[in-house]
């Protein structure tokens, strides 16, 4: 008899009919015997409908009361979930994440999971039920309701995997698994049969949204495997994220991830003088701006420009922040961009092997695809595009880089 933890995405429990066919198959599960804790995201686009909701009241809410609102999706969808299990003839209970026991930080909106206390969640397993977990929120130390962020119930999954020492945490969502590209933009693109953790959390921060970067990061941290597949197609095997990847001979690109939109902050003429970037991006992470990537030119006589990318959502901020500052720090001006995107090519094999940023390059040359800014890791390397070119950057370096052929 294994522990399973196992999450279900919100297009997965979309409607009462949805629902009653996750229902069925955590029930199966259970009548094979494993012990079953299912996390459950929102039905379908509540979140959204919820923020959506709270701006018709105001453009600035509280924090506080933002969180509770949020919160209240999961429960829905949790509460349904256990009727339907119940329906089923098995025993099941639902659990917000207070009463799971999941303790986070005070921070509203994106709140870090500190602790996981699982007696009630292990009294619930022993006599025998099946424990609905309502994903995405955690209770802080004023027993304040916070939630961890968009797409915070993968996070609540993997978290409780590592707590409840669970022998498999598979993540269900409408897809068959982790893929080469997103198919939506490359019809050739493959699912991965496995991928590393490392590979994973750069894929996740640099565009592919199948994998909330968090849970990935709590995956690596506690040696937590994580199977991603379909809930709806029980034939396809889905990708596991673990720790080693299998060899791929002669492919060493393993994935590539893009944003379709993106904005780029120019700062001019900034002194070259030390504390400068601080000067800057620490009033930015003050207002909560989440910056990409930056790039500092040489200096030409003292003088330098500083290029930074945020989200579309946040360029408004990030601009108030840098004029505010422009005279501070005695720049010339502060120019921005809307229209961009990046797209970002991975894979460990590139760490110990050169002439995959050549190869990507002149791939996009040939293309007539400028490139605007280009930052790289070890297993890495994103180029900054105009919106427009995204998808036809993507598709280019999938088929230069044979993703296709597996
Ligand atoms: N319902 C939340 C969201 O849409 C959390 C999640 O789906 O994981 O972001
Ligand atoms: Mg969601």
């Amino acid at each position: 008899m294994s522990r399973i933890v196992q999450k279900y995405g919100g297009s997965s429990v979309a409607s009462a009919e949805k629902i009653k066919h996750v229902a069925g198959r955590i029930a199966a599960r259970r009548r094979a015997g494993d012990d079953v804790v299912a996390v459950v995201s929102a039905m379908g686009d509540t979140t959204d409908d919820l923020i959506e909701l709270a701006q018709q009241i105001t453009s600035h809410p509280v924090a506080r009361e933002m969180d509770v609102l949020l919160s209240t999706g999961e429960i829905v969808s949790s509460t349904l979930l256990s009727m339907a299990l119940n329906e089923e003839g098995l025993d099941a209970i639902s659990l917000t994440g207070a009463q799971a026991g999941i303790h986070t930080d005070e921070v509203y909106g994106r709140a870090r999971i500190a602790e996981i206390e699982t007696g009630r969640m292990e009294r619930e397993l022993a006599a025998g039920r099946v424990v609905i977990v309502a994903g995405f929120q955690g209770i802080s130390e004023n027993f304040d309701v916070t939630t961890l962020g968009r797409g915070g119930s993968d996070t609540t999954a993997v978290a409780l995997a590592a707590a409840l020492h669970a022998d498999a945490c598979e993540i269900y969502t409408d897809v068959p698994g982790i893929f080469t590209a997103d198919p939506r933009v490359v019809p050739q693109a493959r699912p991965l049969k496995d991928i590393g953790y490392e590979e994973m959390l750069e894929l996740a921060t640099t565009g592919a949204r199948v994998m909330h970067a968090r849970a990935v990061e709590v995956g690596a941290i506690y040696g937590v495997d994580i199977l991603v597949a379909s809930t709806f197609d029980a034939s396809a095997p889905g990708t596991l994220i673990h720790k080693e990847t299998t060899m791929e001979q002669g492919n060493k690109v393993r994935g590539i991830a893009h944003q379709d939109r993106i904005a780029k902050v120019t700062v001019r003429g900034v002194p070259d003088q030390p504390g400068i970037a601080a000067r800057i991006f620490e009033p930015l992470a003050a207002a909560n701006v989440s910056v990409d990537t930056i790039v500092q030119n040489a200096s030409v006589e003292n003088l330098t420009d500083l290029t930074f990318t945020v989200a579309p959502g946040d360029l408004e901020g990030a601009l108030d922040v840098v004029n505010k500052m422009l005279p501070v720090i005695g720049g010339s001006s502060v120019v921005s961009a809307p229209d961009l995107g990046t797209v970002s090519v991975v894979g460990t094999g590139m760490a110990s092997a050169p002439g995959y940023a050549a190869r990507m390059f002149k791939t996009l040359f040939d293309n007539k695809i400028n490139i605007e800014m280009i930052s790289t890791s070890d297993i890495r390397i994103t180029c900054v595009v105009d919106a427009d070119k995204v998808g036809d950057a993507v598709r280019a370096l999938h088929a230069a880089f044979e993703l296709d052929r597996g």
